[in-house]
């Protein structure tokens, strides 16, 4: 039993910025961890207007936040407020985590691609070397998958969007391993990975054909709200493995927990506070 839980001045702040952020699920998530551990953190969220992201990173640092997560729209636009980038957040020109190195240096880190490799290995039991892989979407989220299967060995990888030119650009990401393509392609892959909004709640609709998946494939759609996608549904019907994006979610949580606190994230509690927030909203 954790003692009860008090917001002091000794209490490091982490947040969220992003618009819109108050559906955010990230509070949820880091709050349980912190209270797991006992660890003397709160995690909140804060509106930020769009044009102002590297407003709020200065705001940040000066208020000296402890680690802040970065959703849409601003991904891109903090990179320029940030002192250095790792690689994969150089490589994306994206920034989903900012974490503190010493006093003054604020790093800008991308654990999308990680949180996906985490989930497809370890919830998944699915390795990524060798094998074919259609990615539907060419937005954030799927530069950041497309980049991360091509570090992992994937063997092929084809990126079906709905605007093409920018599946090209997505290619680029991955030369020699990743080009453009079509929903068709998902006969015959490996691996189908949902990157778009479709299936989001309300949305019936499928980014690939129904009959393009059986046995054999590992369907992953990106979209957790509802639990059980449209694609989800479909796939397994068709007899594929398939899981929604909340293994993504907690892992990529998972890596900034651990860039921010130095503390190995408890992943189950925040699996689980992530579920519970998600039947509520049900
Ligand atoms: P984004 O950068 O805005 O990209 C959206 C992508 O979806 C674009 O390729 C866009 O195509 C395509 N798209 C949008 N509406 C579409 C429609 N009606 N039909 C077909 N394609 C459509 O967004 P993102 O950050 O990549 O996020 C994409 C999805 O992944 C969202 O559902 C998001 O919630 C989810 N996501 C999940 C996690 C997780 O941890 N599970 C993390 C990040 C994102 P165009 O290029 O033609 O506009």
């Amino acid at each position: 039993m954790n003692p009860p839980w008090q917001v002091a001045g000794t209490t490091r702040v982490a947040a969220v910025i992003g618009h819109p952020v108050r559906h955010s699920i990230s509070p949820v998530i880091h709050n349980a961890a912190f209270r797991a551990l006992d660890l003397d953190w709160v995690f909140t969220a804060f509106e930020v207007a769009p044009g102002r992201a590297a407003a709020a990173v200065e705001g940040a640092r000066d208020l000296g936040l402890a680690g802040l997560s970065v959703t849409m729209p601003h991904k891109a636009d903090v990179v320029r407020a940030l002192d250095r980038l790792t690689s994969t957040a150089q490589a994306l020109g994206a920034v989903n985590t900012v974490a503190r190195n010493g006093a003054q240096e604020l790093v800008g880190d991308n654990t999308d691609g990680a949180g996906f490799l985490d989930a497809l290995r370890t919830d998944e039991g699915f390795d990524p070397a060798g094998k074919r892989c259609l990615v539907v979407g060419a937005g954030g989220a799927a530069r950041a998958v497309v980049l991360a299967l091509a570090g992992a060995g994937a063997a092929a990888i084809v990126i079906a969007n709905r605007t093409p030119a920018r599946a090209e650009e997505a290619a680029a990401l991955a030369p020699g391993v990743a080009r453009a393509g079509s929903p068709e392609d998902a006969d015959g892959v490996d691996l189908v990975v949902n990157a778009t909004p479709q299936g989001m709640a309300g949305d019936l609709s499928l980014p690939v054909r129904a009959a393009a998946l059986g046995p054999g494939q590992l369907v992953v759609d990106l979209v957790y709200h509802p639990v059980l996608t449209p694609l989800v549904e479909a796939a397994r019907e068709r007899g594929a493995a398939a899981t929604n994006g909340l293994g993504m979610l907690i892992h990529q949580a998972a890596h900034a927990f651990r860039l921010w606190t130095g503390e190995d994230p408890p992943l189950e509690v925040m699996s689980a506070a992530a579920l519970a927030d998600l039947a509520l909203r049900n």
